[in-house]
């Protein structure tokens, strides 16, 4: 079992499968992209699920696909279809836009929580936000999944004076569909770019929905959830503030972090981590790989606050998109 020195179980693994996108949301990367991983940096498939079957022998029981954007990597259907067969829970973060042709394999593999990205309800936004023209996509991505009827949440990354006059828009999409709609307080990554300007946090949220939905009330949340659940009381979804930047929810991280190029970490906010790449590539065993990762696990800071200020140096991430969300 991987228990961290406070008493935090972990079951829950995120796993960045590349730091390639078909978007440049403009909080996560620069318009020209990061410096990319070159393909022989990549864990492969079969160095993942090596990795996938040590921790699930210690209690990992759930594994989110993310990235960069899961589905620009080549092939990403058979690594599902090997992962669906050590963990009992699969989820997947997405925009969404190359998801229509391969959901209903991804769904018979067992992929069946799917987190869509999505900023905006408006055409122009999209644009403005991620860079590239493809609304359509993503809402499309939205709609097969609904069809489905399979458990879908939207993530919709709040930014101050771009999309925050767009909350309640997001809310009301909860009245009569199935869906889960989160808010992200957006954290300062992409940094040029001046966003740290444009956090708004949780109470802040909360504030701006209450004007057209003043009767918003707390609601059950799932376990270990990173987000504070509400709901309007009729409305069929809920709606949920992830404190991504404040951190008030660390008390109940269950979750370790792979990254595309194979560094282990076991917070959101960490910059060290353990590279597991070339230990995997000089044929380390099961027993002495589950030994390290115990021991990593053991030494998680208590919250993302104390991670950042013990653990960050000058060199920290260039984008969401290498550590996944
Ligand atoms: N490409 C996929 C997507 O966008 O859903 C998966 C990777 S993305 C890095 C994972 C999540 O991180 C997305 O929900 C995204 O909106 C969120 N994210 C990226 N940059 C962020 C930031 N600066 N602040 C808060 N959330 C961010
Ligand atoms: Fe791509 Fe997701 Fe980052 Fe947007 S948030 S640029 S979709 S990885």
């Amino acid at each position: 079992m991987l228990k961290d020195q406070h008493n935090r179980q972990t079951t829950y693994l995120r796993l960045a499968v590349t730091d390639r996108c078909n978007l440049r949301c403009r909080y996560c990367m620069p318009a020209e992209g990061i410096n990319f991983a070159a393909r022989k940096e990549l864990l492969t498939f079969e160095e993942i699920l090596f990795l996938a079957e040590t921790l699930a022998s210690l209690g990992v029981n759930k594994v989110r696909l993310t990235g960069g954007e899961p589905l620009s990597r080549k092939g990403l259907p058979s690594l599902v279809e090997g992962l669906g067969q050590i963990f009992p829970q699969m989820a997947m973060t997405t925009n969404g836009i190359l998801l229509p042709p391969v959901l209903d394999e991804l769904i018979g593999y067992g992929l069946k929580h799917y987190n869509l990205s999505l900023d905006t309800l408006r055409e122009d936004r999209f644009f403005t936000i991620t860079r590239r023209d493809d609304f359509g996509g993503t809402w499309n991505a939205l709609e097969s999944l609904l069809e489905r009827g399979v458990k879908t949440k939207i993530n919709v990354v709040v930014l101050k004076g771009t999309n925050d006059d767009e909350l309640a828009d997001f809310v009301g999409l909860t009245q009569d569909r199935l869906l889960d709609v989160r808010f992200i307080e957006a954290m300062p990554f992409n940094d040029d770019d001046g966003n740290h300007h444009l956090y708004l946090s949780h109470q802040e949220m909360l504030a701006n929905i209450k004007e057209r939905y003043p009767n918003i009330a707390p609601d059950q949340g799932e376990a270990n959830s990173s987000s504070v659940a509400y709901r309007v009381p009729g409305f069929l979804g809920t709606v949920g503030i992830i404190p991504a930047y404040s951190r008030s929810l660390c008390g109940t991280c269950n979750r370790l972090r792979l990254t595309p190029k194979g560094t282990m970490l076991n917070c959101l906010y960490s910059t060290k981590g353990i590279e597991l790449l070339p230990l995997l590539r000089q044929g380390i065993g099961q027993q002495d790989l589950a030994d390290l990762i115990t021991e990593f696990v053991l030494g998680k800071h208590k919250t993302g606050h104390d991670t950042q200020r013990l653990e960050q140096t000058g060199d920290v991430f260039a984008s969401m998109t290498s550590i996944g969300g």
